[in-house]
């Protein structure tokens, strides 16, 4: 691996684990009509290779900003992003659709398939971008949607599927390119409570047996039983970063906190 992009790990703890994303001090300011937003405020973040990791806080604390930055879809104001060590600033354009096609898969609220094309077409396209050869690209492709629970609707379009099975067609396409990393934001908001733990559930676990890091922004509770860490953010900046088996005897005080930014104005 090059060693010479990123800086020293912090911690002693850490140099232990392979780093795959690294955020330092990054900041992002919005200025619209006038009015300036710090949408992210000075993060620092180390996510290590194969980790489920959960960003966690209200609406409006930075988390899809975030998800943006280490995606590769939007560039910090200040600061840094390094994906596998790679500076992504420093990319053109035709490297960071490199990045964006090859290392990273991206799974969203609102599923984003195509409307016009199959559930194995959808899975297909981004083998597709990647040059993969068409009989290769069509059986991983079945695959996938296999492994997903749903090789039976390969011929699906999504209009004809529910939500939960459009997002089983989402994580089939993002991990066809055998990704370094999966990004979710908020992969559970538009599916009920079930569909939504097994979803995640799935997700988890095809992602452990291919050693994929899943970084996922969220302000479901459930992500809580899943991941390995969790990132609290809140108003742009990172309140504590936790580990899961840390997590349990919070639970209930997490859950009181929810409620009442339910209840109030939010964020
Ligand atoms: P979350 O995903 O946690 O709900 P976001 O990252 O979407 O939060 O937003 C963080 C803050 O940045 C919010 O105050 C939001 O209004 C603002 N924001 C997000 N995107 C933009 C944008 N494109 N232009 C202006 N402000 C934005
Ligand atoms: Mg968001």
């Amino acid at each position: 691996m090059n060693e010479t992009a990123a800086p020293p790990h912090p911690a002693d703890s850490d140099m232990r684990r392979d780093t795959v994303v690294r955020a330092l001090d990054v900041s992002r300011v919005y200025e619209l009509g006038g009015e300036t937003t710090h949408a992210l405020r000075s993060v620092d973040l180390d996510i290590f290779r194969g980790e489920y990791m959960a960003i966690m806080g209200p609406s409006g604390s930075g988390k899809s900003t975030l998800f943006n930055m280490i995606g590769g879809l939007d560039k910090p104001t200040a600061g840094m992003v390094f994906i596998d060590e790679v500076d992504i600033a420093a990319l053109d354009s035709f490297e960071l659709a490199w990045l964006r096609c090859r290392k990273i898969g991206y799974i969203f609220q609102s599923f984003n398939l195509l409307p016009m094309l199959t559930a194995m077409e959808n899975v297909v396209m981004p083998m597709t971008f990647a040059n993969t050869d068409p009989d290769e690209a069509r059986d991983r492709g079945y695959d996938l949607l296999q492994k997903v629970g749903i090789g039976d609707r390969w011929s699906h379009r999504p209009g004809r599927m529910s939500g939960g099975q459009q997002q089983r067609v989402a994580i089939a396409r993002a991990l066809a390119n055998e990704p370094a990393i999966v990004l979710a934001d908020e992969p559970t908001a538009n599916l009920d409570l079930k569909t939504g733990a097994d979803i995640i559930t799935m997700l988890k676990q095809l992602c452990a047996e291919i050693g994929v890091t899943v970084i996922s922004a969220t302000h479901d509770h459930k992500m809580l039983d899943i991941c390995d860490r969790v990132v609290w953010i809140r108003d742009g900046a990172i309140e504590r970063i936790e580990l899961r088996e840390n997590l349990d005897i919070h639970v209930g005080v997490f859950e009181e906190d929810r409620t009442n930014e339910d209840e109030g104005a939010g964020t």
